[in-house]
This record gives structure tokens, C-alpha cells and sequence, in this order.
């Protein structure tokens, strides 16, 4: 089995259809270009939403602070209870310059133990999808989370958690000046966003974050759980590269 056929197996996403009277299929070393995928999908409903994402607080570490500084505050950072039961402060992982930006919920255990977002059952998921669309974790793609310290038995981070801890994300994004960030599960979602809604009423819009496109997708974890919907996340996905597409991204 071929890397791409791998990839594609993984997402539940093989074999793959071939539509009546298409193009003689590319040779299987031959990956089919994303665009061409993303034409099918058709274009995004633009729905730019206003921003309501909190101001970072006048506690925050990450106001004007350059990567060091941030990376330090992180580190030190005791400012919730999360910290009291966590093993170490998951920072993110990346290309500090990245076009790319996915954020998730919080480090899990597997996250806790490595100091590294996404490399349990679910990173590994997530690295298949960063595969399917030509992205390579820490090549033009940076990963972070909404909480920098694991919630204890993975719960999700409550509401004061979250606002505590945004300011070093909302730094993060500061700095890297994503062109697209993908929110990665509902609570990425509502927290970047500043609003409650259901994830299902999220996917398939284009969102703002000061300024930044943000799209929002299921959370690697949930697939697991429910691989059935891994056909929707790789709608996700299409919509991702053409909205790249539109802003001059070109797939390698
Ligand atoms: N789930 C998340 O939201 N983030 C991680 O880093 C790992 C699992």
C-alpha cells in the first residue's frame, strides 16, 4: 500500500470514486492535484461574521511580547488551576512563520507527557489530514491550543480557563500572522470566535479573527470516534486549500 493510498484509507476516503467520463486517472505516484479536488466543492459561503473574540486581559502574558518572552511567560504561567495538575505547559509546535495555523482544545495526556500538542491517537490523525491537503506538521503549518495545560481526565477547559489562557494564543496568532487558521473542534471554535454555537453550524462558513480567515472543522479525537464523519472533515479540508487558493496559496 502506497503512501497516498494510506492517507486516503485513513480518512475513509478509499477507493476512491471516479466520476463518469472523467480524465484518465494520474498515475497512483502521482497525487491528483488539490485544486482539482477543490473544484468540486464549489465556493465557500462567505459569511465574514464579526469578530467578538475577548481582548486580551490587562493580566495577560502575551501582550507585545516576541517569541522568548512568550515561550518564558508560558513556561512560568500558574495563572489557573489547570497548572497545579498538568505535568508541563504545552506550548505549540511549528513554523513560527506559517501560513497554516491549527488550533485545538488542550494537551491530552499523551501531550502532557511530550510537551508537544497533537502527537497521541488523534496528532496522528491530524498528521494524515495535514497529509491529505500537502502539509507537513512544522513545514508552513504551526499547531497550538486554546489551553497550554491539561485539563485533569481531558475534560474540556471551563470558561475562566480559557479566557486566562487566550491572551498567549491570541500573542501566538500575533506573531505568526496566519493567513488561515483552522479551529480544530467546537471549543477552539466558540473560544477564538468570542460566541456559542454548535459545531455543525460553524463548518462550512468562513469566519474572522482580527482579520484572519478562520474555518472550523471536527476535532481529530471526535473522528476517531466517529470516522463516519471523516468525509465531512476532508470537505473541510478542500474548502481550507481554496480558500488558500483564493488568498495566492499554491500546493507544492
Ligand atoms: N487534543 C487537543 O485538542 N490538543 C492536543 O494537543 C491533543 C489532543
Amino acid at each position: 500500500m502506497d503512501r497516498n493510498e494510506a492517507m486516503l484509507r485513513e480518512l475513509n476516503l478509499y477507493p476512491q470514486w471516479v466520476r463518469r467520463n472523467a480524465p484518465a486517472p494520474v498515475a497512483a505516484e502521482q497525487p491528483v492535484p488539490v485544486t482539482t479536488v477543490f473544484e468540486a466543492i464549489g465556493p465557500a459561503e462567505i459569511d465574514v461574521s464579526t469578530s467578538l473574540s475577548p481582548s486580551p486581559s490587562p493580566a495577560n502574558g502575551g501582550g507585545g511580547l516576541s517569541w522568548p518572552e512568550l515561550k518564558q511567560q508560558v513556561g512560568d504561567c500558574s495563572a489557573c488551576k489547570l497548572r497545579a495538575g498538568c505535568t508541563q505547559t504545552v506550548f505549540g509546535v511549528g513554523d513560527e512563520n506559517a501560513e497554516w495555523l491549527f488550533v485545538g482544545e488542550g494537551p491530552g495526556a499523551d501531550e502532557d507527557a511530550q510537551g508537544e500538542p497533537f502527537v497521541g491517537q488523534a496528532g496522528k490523525l491530524l498528521d494524515n489530514m495535514l497529509l491529505a491537503i500537502k502539509l507537513k506538521r512544522g513545514e508552513n503549518v504551526y499547531i497550538a491550543n486554546i489551553v497550554k495545560c491539561r485539563p485533569p481526565g481531558n475534560r474540556t477547559p471551563e470558561a475562566g480557563e480559557i479566557a486566562t489562557c487566550l491572551p498567549y494564543l491570541q500573542r501566538q496568532i500575533e506573531l505568526i500572522k496566519p493567513k488561515l487558521i483552522i479551529a480544530l473542534g467546537k471549543t477552539a471554535a466558540t473560544a477564538l470566535l468570542g460566541r456559542d454555537a454548535t459545531l455543525g453550524s460553524l463548518r462550512g462558513t468562513l469566519h474572522d479573527y482580527r482579520g484572519i480567515p478562520l474555518l472550523v472543522t471536527y476535532h481529530p479525537a471526535y473522528l476517531l470516534r466517529s470516522p463516519m464523519e471523516k468525509a465531512k472533515a476532508w470537505q473541510d479540508l478542500c474548502l481550507a486549500v481554496n480558500q488558500m487558493g483564493s488568498q495566492g496559496y499554491n500546493p507544492g
